[in-house]
């Protein structure tokens, strides 16, 4: 059996806040843009960088990326400030602490991350729900490193290059994730995709955006596992 990079999303697949992260954001983006009200925008799957950019764009705010810098650190803060609130109010999704033991444990899988958050804002959320450790988050693709999805497999795959000496292919790669974003971000950023259908997208949604593997959750750890290691 080949080696296995497994990245995850975070939001509706490993773990769910509810109305905080929405709530912080706003927050954020009014706190940065000084509007006193502004419209929001919608988009499960987006990355932080690219949701900024679409938020801007709706309410006449120029998306430089020095303010999407600068708003990256506000929304950290915000996370930060309300992590006892996350801990609190957010659930882990079903047989998510199992299944990351055992691809932390399982010699032939590098376990990482692949979502919208930055990286800070994704070690919070983890660590406020005792998720924390069970990844390597030093090895993942996140929000802030690029606003397009699919371009963080890359940005994954260079890093584990990097870090590990193993070369992943899109054969040996497998996003998890719940949106038709996490789908497109393993079509063309040229990795295997198993959704789980945990978060707004129903399972036939997802097989119709292509695909092939989709879960009701992540409860049976012995067949996800067996969905990795295919
Ligand atoms: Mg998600």
């Amino acid at each position: 059996m080949g080696k296995r990079l497994v990245l995850w999303d975070v939001d509706q697949t490993l773990l769910d806040i509810g109305r905080l992260g929405a709530d912080i954001f706003a927050t954020s983006f009014a706190d940065c843009s000084g509007l006193t009200g502004h419209t929001a925008t919608r988009g499960p799957g987006r990355t932080d960088w690219l949701a900024f950019d679409e938020t801007c764009l709706a309410n006449g705010v120029d998306p430089a990326e020095e303010a999407f810098r600068r708003f990256a650190a506000a929304q950290e803060a915000g996370v930060e400030a309300r992590y006892a609130e996350i801990a609190r109010f957010g659930r882990v999704l079903p047989g998510v602490p199992e299944i990351l033991r055992r691809c932390a444990e399982h010699p032939d899988i590098v376990s990482s991350l692949l979502t919208g958050n930055t990286r800070r804002t994704a070690e919070l959320k983890l660590a406020a729900l005792g998720l924390d450790g069970l990844v390597d988050t030093a090895l993942g693709g996140y929000g802030d490193d690029r606003r397009d999805r699919p371009e963080l497999v890359g940005v994954a795959r260079e890093r584990v290059q990097r870090a590990t000496g193993t070369s992943f292919t899109p054969d040996t790669t497998v996003l998890v994730g719940d949106t038709l974003n996490d789908v497109r971000a393993a079509q063309l950023g040229g990795a295997r995709i198993v959704a789980v259908a945990t978060g707004t997208a129903s399972a036939a949604d997802l097989r119709a955006a292509g695909a092939e593997t989709v879960l009701g959750d992540l409860s049976d750890t012995e067949a996800v596992l067996a969905e990795l290691l295919s």
